[in-house]
């Protein structure tokens, strides 16, 4: 008998029917005679819900109450799915990351799965129950209720797969798989058959929200077999494996982007040591992750631009901090920007190529689409550009590596 931890997006379970055909996917795994843990997000739209009603008691709301307030969309989605399973004549039983529990660090809104204790559901599974889990959410050392990020379900999903030793996991979703871009976006995309665990963290962590990057993380750290489907359609998903695993790698295998990007330039700020720590030391302080930084040379030695990037939802609380700390160092002035993106190109065979970076920044320029921020790495290339352009840049740049091909 095989453990398979199935994992269903917030599309696959948004209305009754949907739940309906999602316990029929359950039960073709329990009728091979899997035992199986179906990890759920909360129907479509409810969590963006959540999110719209807190803002409109307080922009920045509280976050320890934000993590109560979110949490509570996967609860619904939970019980519906046993409520159907039970009602097709199968056990189920639901829990609710504490009841697990699935510990995490005390970070709200972004908390990190430090331990998952496995005995609950492994004593509902040994019952012959399946297991319904919430995704996106678990509990602190100290009890608090926490969520683990937008898109935090894969996670979960992973992460328990990890923890019960699962034979496979299964992300089910609204696309068939890892496409070489978002196929919502740009239509002539191709599915990629296999992908590597450090290209699809490079995906992850440049925006393609088909995985949360930590799900790639833990996958590649216990090294779980992780398939992205289908939840519509009965077809044969992506596989993310060992790089060893691909045979043909082209040099650049897709490109992602990313909305939820916004910059914050620190102006003037005086040249001199130990200023760059004690800024970028309390942005951490307060949880706050930078990406990309650009510092300008000094033109008269005194004083410089800085200029860095940080999420869409971090931005409040980063431009608050900001300004206070550049009071504090003597800075003349703070400028932020919310309408920016970053397009990204990435694949592991840039490793071996030159010329790969120059080609991108010339199908930019083609179609007059300014870059304001460049960052490397060995896989990939990311330029941050005006938020408006970012479908254009991205057809352009599937056109310009020929990823249709
Ligand atoms: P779920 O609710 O099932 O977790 P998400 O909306 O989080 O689904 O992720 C699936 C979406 O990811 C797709 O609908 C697609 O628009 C987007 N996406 C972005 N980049 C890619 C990519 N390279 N391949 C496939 N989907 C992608
Ligand atoms: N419901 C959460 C969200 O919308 C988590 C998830 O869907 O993975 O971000
Ligand atoms: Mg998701």
């Amino acid at each position: 008998m095989a453990l398979i931890v199935q994992k269903f997006g917030g599309t696959s379970v948004g209305t009754i029917e949907r739940i309906a055909n999602v316990a029929n996917k359950v039960i073709k795994e329990v009728k091979n005679g899997n035992q199986v843990i179906v990890v759920v997000s909360a129907m479509a739209g409810e969590t963006d819900r959540l999110i719209n009603l807190a803002k409109q008691v307080d922009e920045l709301p509280f976050e320890r109450e934000m993590d109560v307030l979110v949490s509570t969309g996967e609860q619904v989605s939970i019980a519906l799915l046993a409520m159907t399973l039970i009602k097709m004549g199968y056990k189920a039983k639901s829990f609710l990351g504490f009841q697990i529990p699935i510990y995490t660090d005390g970070v709200f809104t972004k908390a990190r799965i430090t331990e998952i204790e496995p005995d609950n559901i492994q004593k509902a599974l040994n019952e012959g129950n399946i297991v319904v889990v919430a995704g996106f959410q678990g509990i602190d050392r100290e009890g608090n209720i926490t969520t683990l990020g937008r898109g935090g379900s894969d996670t979960t999903a992973v992460a328990i797969a990890a923890a019960l030793n699962a034979d496979r996991c299964d992300i089910y979703t609204d696309v068939d798989g890892v496409y070489t871009t978002d196929p919502n976006v740009c239509p002539k995309a191709k599915k990629i058959k296999k992908i590597s665990y450090e290209e699809m963290l490079e995906y992850a962590s440049l925006g393609a929200k088909v995985l949360h990057l930590r799900s790639v993380e833990f996958a590649q750290k216990y090294n779980i077999k992780l398939q992205v489907r289908s939840s519509f359609k009965d077809e044969e998903g992506t596989i993310v494996c060992k790089e060893e695993e691909i045979m043909e790698q082209p040099v650049v295998t897709g490109i992602a982007y990313d909305k939820n990007q916004a910059k914050i330039s620190i102006i003037k700020v005086p040249d001199k040591p130990g200023i760059a720590a004690k800024i970028f030391g309390k942005i951490a302080d307060e949880n706050i992750s930078v990406d990309m930084i650009v510092q300008n040379i000094s033109e008269d030695g005194k004083s410089t631009d800085l200029t860095f990037t940080v999420t869409k939802n971090d931005f409040k609380k980063a431009m608050d901090l900001v300004k206070e700390i550049a009071k504090d160092i003597g800075a003349e002035d703070v400028v932020g920007d919310e309408n920016i993106s970053k397009v990204s190109i990435i694949g592991v065979g840039m490793r071996s190529h030159s010329g790969v970076a120059a080609k991108m920044f010339e199908a930019l320029a083609k179609e007059n689409i300014n870059i304001q921020m460049i960052s490397t790495s060995e896989i990939k290339v990311s330029c941050i550009i005006d938020e408006k352009y970012t479908e254009l840049a991205v057809r352009v740049l599937h056109d310009a590596f020929e990823l249709d091909k």
